[in-house]
């Protein structure tokens, strides 16, 4: 507390991110990739003209932006960029959510977005997931402010396929969808191809997990040349040059890349499978996953616990405190040994 802050600033609850710890510990709990970036991005940093940062960068990031576009089969002024998709999903909010009506999110997602409710005096309407632990399409009302959900979800990995997601904006017409696709490439259907049917679709991406760039600060958007000028005008009030010089630089190396994008990914999807296979063995319930976590509640001893005695032995995996969520732990899908010793470990604390 403190008398200088201002009243919004009292009242609100910061997202608090998973831990860095400073010992050596097995990081499963942030959902980054356990694989470096493309080999381009390292040549990139070493061939990069420092003297290059004495200049402001481009303020349209125009390289990047058609960068981006190619690779997704649109045009460069159907995409956005920013420092991590957390930033582009701030200035979403900011150009399209501060509306009379409320705001409709599942009650289990990404917990930034209440965040950005409070941050930014948006109404929060939140809807439980299905039965199934699947957010529920269907349940979204159409008198609304705009709707955003993560697909595949967190912290849970479902997600939908691209035909569902037709089916809601077929539904939603006259507000914006924010699908937030910060998983999508481990093995889910990206929503992009839908944007030009709908011009309401805003689809968010980040170049932190799949790219194995979270120490950049890389994420976009693409959406409608409408949506996209919309954001445009917030960032213009906010910070006119979005991307550095050298994260500029190192995110066009990784698109180069598509090979090493795909075995990685591949190698990211295999090691999920065989983990959500031993988990299960191990008496889990493991939700299916099309993202680079499992999302699993431990059966034969308590979650809070199990997250214990695994850190104890060095394994950083997330737990969250909410009373839906406390049973379960979310792991992120490490390397084939990483996820060998936490088998192991598992072993060691049930026996
Ligand atoms: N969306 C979701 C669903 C996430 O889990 C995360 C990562 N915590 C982000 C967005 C933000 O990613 P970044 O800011 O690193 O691009």
């Amino acid at each position: 507390m403190s008398k200088f802050w201002s009243p919004e600033v009292h009242q609100l609850t910061p997202y608090v991110p998973g831990e860095q710890p400073r010992q050596r510990l097995i990081k499963l709990n942030t959902n980054e990739n356990p694989y470096p970036p493309a080999p381009g991005v390292a040549d990139t940093l070493r061939d990069f003209d420092a003297s290059a940062l004495r200049l402001y960068p481009d303020p349209e990031s125009r390289a990047l932006r058609t960068a981006i576009a190619e690779h997704y089969a649109v045009t460069p002024e159907q995409v956005f960029v920013g420092n991590g998709s957390d930033e582009v999903l701030a200035l979403a909010f900011m150009a399209f959510f501060r509306q009379p009506l409320p705001l409709y999110m599942p009650e289990i997602s990404y917990s930034f977005y209440p965040v950005y409710c409070q941050l930014y005096g948006v109404e929060r309407k939140a809807l439980p997931l299905d039965h199934e632990w699947k957010v529920d399409l269907e349940a979204f009302p159409t008198n609304n402010g705009g709707v955003i959900f993560a697909n595949p979800n967190a912290p849970t990995g479902h997600a939908h396929p691209r035909e569902a997601i037709a089916g809601l904006l077929e539904r939603q017409r006259d507000s914006v969808v924010l699908v937030d696709e910060a998983y999508v490439d481990f093995g889910a259907q990206s929503a992009v191809p839908l944007i030009e049917r709908y011009p309401n679709l805003l689809v968010c991406g980040t170049f932190s997990k799949s790219r194995s760039l979270a120490g950049l600060r890389l994420g976009f958007a693409i959406g409608s040349k409408e949506l996209i000028e919309g954001i445009g005008r917030v960032k213009n009030s906010f910070n006119s040059y979005p991307i550095d010089r050298l994260a500029e630089a190192c995110a066009i190396a990784s698109l180069a890349d598509q090979a090493y994008f795909e075995r990685s990914t591949a190698a990211v999807i295999a090691t999920r499978e065989w983990s959500r296979e031993a988990l299960t063995a191990r008496g889990f319930d493991v939700l299916p996953s099309s993202s680079n976590f499992l999302f699993a509640r431990p059966t034969r001893i308590d979650g809070p616990a199990l997250f214990e005695s695994l850190r104890e032995r060095g394994l950083l995996v997330r737990h969250f405190s909410s009373p839906a969520l406390a049973p379960f732990l979310r792991i992120t899908i490490g390397t084939d040994e990483e996820m060998r010793t936490l088998v192991e470990a598992i072993d060691e604390i049930q026996a």
